[in-house]
């Protein structure tokens, strides 16, 4: 059936918070299509996925050149999905991909050249069937590669009109300075930093998100659950499909008994909060107000409705905070 968006998507079923001192506002909740947009994963249940997403406010989806199964797959199921039930929506979605990681064999297929990143920009814009992307990232730091060079990639993406945006992902407090300077000589400002960020893995309070605000750069927190640790996922053990169960990137290792202690007694907080331990986890990430947006996956509806009502509730008391970080692993 053709696909009309609910017309009350933004009677305030989301708030939008502007990037660092841009121009541009992301949803509170954004989606990334990492997992489960890729071949793997049913057509329909993406769909249903980006539609509800899409219904509740959610106008900012994060893609990447290597996400699938396999590689390219999760843009090329993106690109499809646009077509069939976005295509009359453009201008309202906020599109990010992303090179630096492993994409195709010898030496021009990762990290942080020139040659690299164009080229993988201009595949991800065929695969997507667009002619810009919105914000165009350095995937990760490459110490190999002048930073001048992959800035000066991030620059030409915007002067040439594929992306709208440049933003950098994973670089250090140090880094990201190097980079916002480069940028900002070049005329073309740092928008976003994509950092990982949960109450289990903190290393942005310590010096990123300062300079981040020095700067008037955003940060956008991905894997804010901790890839399903910080939800109900894994409190009776690892069920079947969870990523956990996959070892794709979170394996049943890593759900220590002290993980899984820690884990129960931020669930019982969530509760006493009157939310579930991923609304919590989430509404947490977004306390500080230096994190412009949290960027959550979602393998069902469910989960992106659970994650997306965050929001309805993002103050802590002391006490709560105490609390959590009580139980907070550094
Ligand atoms: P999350 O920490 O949000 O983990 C998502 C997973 O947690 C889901 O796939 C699901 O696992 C589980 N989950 C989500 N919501 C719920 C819920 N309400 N209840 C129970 N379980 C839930 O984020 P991701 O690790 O998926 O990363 C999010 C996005 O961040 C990516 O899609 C990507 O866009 C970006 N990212 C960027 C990186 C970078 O280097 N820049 C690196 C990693 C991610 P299950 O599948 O088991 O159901």
């Amino acid at each position: 059936m053709t696909y009309v968006a609910d017309a009350g998507r933004y009677d305030g079923r989301q708030p939008y918070n502007r990037v660092g001192r841009s121009g541009m506002k992301l949803p509170a909740v954004s989606l990334g299509l990492w997992h489960n947009f890729g071949d793997d994963k049913p057509f329909e249940t993406q769909r249903a996925i980006l539609r509800r997403a899409f219904d509740l406010g959610v106008t900012h989806f994060d893609l990447a050149n290597n996400y699938g199964p396999p590689y390219g797959a999760a843009e090329t199921n993106f690109g499809r999905h646009l077509r069939e039930d976005f295509s009359g929506y453009r201008d309202e979605l906020v599109i990010s991909t992303k090179a630096g990681y492993d994409m195709w064999p010898g030496p021009y297929g990762e990290w942080g050249s020139r040659k690299y990143l164009l080229s993988s920009l201009d595949r991800s814009l065929e695969r997507m069937g667009l002619d810009y992307v919105d914000i165009f990232y350095s995937h990760r730091f490459d110490p190999e590669t002048p930073l001048e060079e992959t800035m000066g990639a991030l620059d030409q993406a915007v002067r040439s009109g594929r992306a709208l945006y440049a933003g950098i992902s994973s670089y250090s407090p140090e880094q990201t300075e190097r980079a916002a300077r480069i940028l900002r000589e070049m005329g073309t400002p740092l928008l976003i930093h994509q950092p990982s960020y949960s109450m289990l893995n903190r290393w942005i309070e310590d010096g990123l998100l300062d300079v981040l605000e020095r700067e008037g750069v955003g940060c956008i927190a991905f894997s804010p659950l901790a890839q399903g640790m910080l939800t109900d996922r894994y409190l009776g053990g690892v069920p079947e499909g969870s990523r956990a169960s996959q070892r794709r990137f979170l394996t049943p290792e890593m759900l220590t008994e002290e993980t899984m202690r820690r884990i129960r007694t931020l669930h019982e907080i969530a509760a006493s909060r009157s939310q579930s331990l991923a609304q919590m986890a989430l509404a947490w990430a977004l306390r500080d107000r230096r994190v412009t947006s949290v960027l959550v996956g979602a393998s069902s509806v469910r989960q992106l409705e659970d994650n997306v009502r965050a929001v309805e509730n993002l103050s802590f008391t002391e006490q709560e905070l105490a609390a959590i970080d009580g139980h907070a692993v550094e």
